[in-house]
């Protein structure tokens, strides 16, 4: 057990059980899940926890994060809630609980007192949201008995957040917090998910602070992607093998089966800027599959590991072009005080980077300390961690 400390001061009463979830880092396949193609996420050592105080007729909790920095961090619900209106943060809470009725026809009649404290960062791309989310089912899950498993877990979080609350998100974060440690999710239905071991492998998150407002990037980009699907399918000469595989609509191509060497000499006659595009897709995913097959036969090695790491780093920003100068400032600062591979983390244009270092603490404080020096908001030694689980029961 490692709850913290302060869970335990403040309580007026000891808790009856506490749950945690992990935060997460997106590692492989970065702006690919709504393509449709496996991702790999790594579930990190920072964690939220809800500590269940007793049983209430109303859900009554309190965010020790939102208390210490003197925000509104009460709210009070009944087993049948609904939404405030606003970026509430209760919501997350409130979303769960009517997830799991809808998802799960759950009606839990009942509520209980509880804390939440969490030591994953709000808003630097190690996702407490969904950090927030699955630790909060994990706590109803034990406290009435529900029996849940890890993807059910998943699920109604992500349908609590996606759905319910209306957040357009992946289903990766709540995957990786549920699951934790490292992960090959496929995310369209029927959502598959593999353990992938990666042993202790240790890393950095540094976030830049810089805060672009990405929600353009998504749509846009899937715009970009279907008009070049759209001139493909118009090519006369297209072989009909690669023709079965696309689709005028980038959710529904077949990416896996399309390799980069057929598709490449139909891509040298579409505008620059598509044609990239298509490429990122499918030289991305190579890369991640290419990394996989490493850490599945047991070969995984830092080096060869950095390399694909960079090789993803340059597609984000040179065939996706979600880069942004500080970005590639910060990872040249980062990579010439000892990081040995540094890859945007997140849908760029600011957010957090994600750095592979040597071995050791000493190497990865200096990567941190020298990112710091040059601007950045705050960095975390990180390593994979265990997914949603239960700390304590009485
Ligand atoms: P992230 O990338 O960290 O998931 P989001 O914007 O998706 O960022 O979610 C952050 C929101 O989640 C916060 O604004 C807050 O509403 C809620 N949240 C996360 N952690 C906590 C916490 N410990 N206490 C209260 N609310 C939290
Ligand atoms: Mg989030």
């Amino acid at each position: 057990m490692k709850v913290p400390a302060v869970l335990f001061e403040v309580a007026p009463k000891r808790p009856v059980l506490v749950s945690s979830a992990p935060g997460r880092v997106d590692f492989l396949n970065t702006h690919q899940d709504y393509k449709g193609l496996p991702v790999v996420p790594i579930a990190v050592n920072l964690r939220t926890y809800v500590a269940v105080l007793e049983e209430s007729t109303l859900f009554e909790v309190e965010s020790l994060n939102l208390r210490e920095e003197g925000q509104e961090y009460r709210d009070r619900f009944g087993p049948e809630p609904q939404l405030l209106p606003g970026r509430w943060w209760g919501n997350y809470l409130r979303s769960c609980v009517i997830a799991l009725e809808r998802k799960a026809g759950v009606k839990l009649g009942k509520g209980f007192k509880a804390l939440i404290y969490s030591e994953v960062p709000v808003g630097s791309g190690l996702s407490s949201s969904a950090a927030l989310e699955v630790a909060f089912l994990k706590a109803l899950d034990s406290f009435f008995n529900l029996g849940l498993s890890a993807q059910e877990l998943a699920e109604t979080a992500f349908y609590a957040e996606n759905t319910v609350a209306g957040i357009p998100c992946g289903r990766l974060d709540q995957y990786a917090s549920a699951f934790g440690g490292a992960i090959l999710l496929y995310p369209r239905p029927p959502v598959r998910v593999e353990p992938l071991d990666i042993g202790s492998l240790d890393f950095i998150v540094v976030d830049s602070g810089i805060r672009h407002s990405v929600a353009e990037i998504h749509p846009r980009r899937q715009a970009e992607i279907n008009q070049a699907l759209s001139l493909l399918l118009s090519f006369q000469d297209l072989p009909p093998t690669l023709r079965e595989k696309l689709a005028p609509d980038y959710s529904r191509a077949r990416w896996e089966e399309i390799t980069f060497d057929e598709v490449k000499p139909f891509l040298d006659r579409l505008p620059d800027r598509l044609a990239k595009r298509v490429a990122f897709t499918i030289l991305m995913h190579e890369s991640t599959m290419r990394a996989v097959d490493l850490i599945k036969s047991g070969s995984l090695s830092r080096e060869l590991l950095a390399r694909e790491i960079n090789v993803q780093h340059e597609l984000l920003r040179d065939y996706y072009d979600v880069s942004l100068p500080e970005l590639e400032e910060l990872r040249r600062v980062m990579m010439s005080s000892g990081a040995i591979a540094v890859k945007i983390s997140g849908a760029g244009l600011g957010g957090s980077l994600f750095a592979l270092t040597g071995e050791g603490v000493e190497e990865k404080v200096k990567v941190i300390d020298s990112a710091l020096k040059a601007g950045a908001r705050k960095g975390w030694p990180l390593k994979p961690d265990q997914g949603a689980r239960i700390e304590y029961h009485i």
